[in-house]
């Protein structure tokens, strides 16, 4: 981050917020929340352009928690997000920003199997809703979803959301919201349509962008030149650069399969994310990828864009990505908010051109290097030190990280140091326990209860 950066107090947040802030660590503001802030703040209507993992969401998060009146029972805000993936963790973004207070219900909509359960909570009543388009677009023509007191519209990854749905899609969406709204912009690339889609949707909206040379260059991108076939130099980056965690970028499902069997030959565990598996299978990977269950991820362009996958030390690029946008966004993952980060390219000869172009886009020679540049270690180790517990209850059931940590420590005998990271869903949860103890802990929370209840338990 930028030694120019600010404390959140300079945009006039409340005292709780800027207490609930400190607590989780958002110290200085990011260069996007910095400039974005006061027009956010002011309700002006809004274009964010930054980089990938430069703070968009808590930058129009901020802005909404501002503006909520907590009277009022219908939703006051509507985020519109390419995938269901990025409306989890929008959502779970937006309420750890709101965790000063009870109060305030964050609901997610975009289809799939927890929806029912969702429209009743809908009903009970919701202060923000995220979903995806299609989705969000159908509760408001069937007049399940109320928009009378809608104050803020915030598309998310608007030029993704324009590549997946359209641009009248959105138009629709807009038009049962009432006029008066704050209409906010968020993109990390900037294409003709998205003017297009502010002159329909905004009046007069603040602009802020943020130059990615600026942003880039707390990571590192390498280029290596490699053989046709690419597997012995993947083995040799990771030897070499031994990440504590790893997204393998390929550019399609057929290679993604082919690269993680292949490191399974090789004894090395990864997860796949692309487009061919069922939507609970992509919730766990991203799960099990969060939670230290496994440090490598093999993923098609699925996974570059918008998630929010924490502490990816390294990217790989098995393949040159077709173009240099995603190419922007694929590297976003890794050096997030200020991080360091390590981008890798792995290059054939017949992907010289598209290299030209990164190189042309980035406006700086691409450091080229060599495989015999880097040093062999003789085993690898890239085992991950979690796995992933099941529990068959959720939000729904009121369950919160403290039941589940209380129910290890107190029923299982864990030490809190046992026990990773915490996933609360509507109607499950999972939990990542150090691999030795995770049978035991199964065990035992089958033989007890949570919150007085009792709930399946299994490995997931
Ligand atoms: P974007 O939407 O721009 O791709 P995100 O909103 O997903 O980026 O944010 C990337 C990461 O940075 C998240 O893990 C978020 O929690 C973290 N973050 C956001 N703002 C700050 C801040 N001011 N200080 C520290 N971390 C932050
Ligand atoms: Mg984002």
């Amino acid at each position: 981050m930028s030694e120019v950066s600010k404390d959140f107090k300079s945009v006039g947040l409340s005292q709780e917020i800027l207490d609930n802030l400190k607590s989780l660590g958002y110290l200085k503001m990011t260069p996007i929340q910095e400039k974005g802030l006061p027009f956010i703040l002011s309700g002006q209507d809004f274009i964010g352009q930054a980089n990938t993992g430069s703070g968009k969401t808590a930058a129009f998060a901020l802005g909404i928690l501002a503006k909520l009146d907590l009277t009022k029972l219908s939703p006051q805000a509507l985020v519109i997000v390419p995938t269901r993936e990025l409306a989890e963790q929008v959502a779970n973004e937006i309420r750890r920003l709101a965790r000063f207070t009870n109060n305030i219900k964050v609901l997610t909509m975009s289809g799939g199997l927890e929806e029912r359960h969702k429209i009743k909570s809908l009903k009970q009543g919701a202060d923000v809703i995220v979903g995806t388009s299609g989705r969000i677009l159908k509760l408001l023509e069937t007049g399940k979803l109320i928009t009378s007191d809608i104050k803020v519209l915030v598309l998310d990854e608007a030029d993704r959301l324009l590549e997946m749905g359209s641009l009248a899609e959105m138009n629709r969406i807009a038009s049962f919201t009432p006029l008066d709204r704050q209409t906010m912009l968020f993109s990390a690339t900037f294409p003709q349509g998205i003017k297009e889609l502010s002159s329909g949707l905004q009046e007069d909206a603040a602009q802020v962008t943020i130059d990615s040379q600026h942003q880039m260059s707390t990571t590192q991108q390498l280029f290596f030149k490699v053989e046709e076939e690419k597997n012995d130099a993947l083995l040799c980056v990771l030897e070499h650069y031994h990440p504590e965690s790893c997204i393998i970028f390929c550019n399609s499902k057929e290679i993604c399969n082919k690269v993680s069997g292949w490191l399974r030959t090789k004894t090395i565990d990864s997860l796949q994310l692309h487009a061919d598996l069922e939507q609970q299978d992509r919730t766990l990977t991203l799960i099990k990828f969060d939670n230290k269950s496994s440090r490598i991820l093999v993923a098609t362009d699925l996974a570059s864009r918008g998630l929010d996958v924490k502490d990816v030390s390294v990217v790989i690029n098995y393949d040159l990505p077709h173009d240099h946008e995603l190419y922007i966004h694929r590297i976003g993952r890794t050096g997030r908010a200020g991080q360091e980060g390590l981008a890798i390219s792995l290059y054939t000869g017949r992907e010289r051109e598209t290299l030209m172009a990164i190189g042309e886009y980035l406006k700086s020679d691409c450091v080229i290097k060599g495989l015999n540049e880097l040093k062999e270690t003789k085993s690898v180790i890239l085992r991950s030190e979690m796995a992933t517990m099941y529990i068959s209850g959720g939000r729904k059931d009121n369950i919160r990280p403290g039941d589940i940590l209380g129910a290890l420590t107190k029923e299982a005998g864990l030490k809190g140091v046992e026990v990773g990271k915490i996933h609360i869903l509507e109607v499950n949860s999972y939990v990542a326990i150090i691999h030795g103890k995770v049978e035991h802990a199964i065990k035992c929370l089958n033989a007890s209860k949570i919150k007085g209840k009792k709930f399946r338990v299994g490995k997931a």
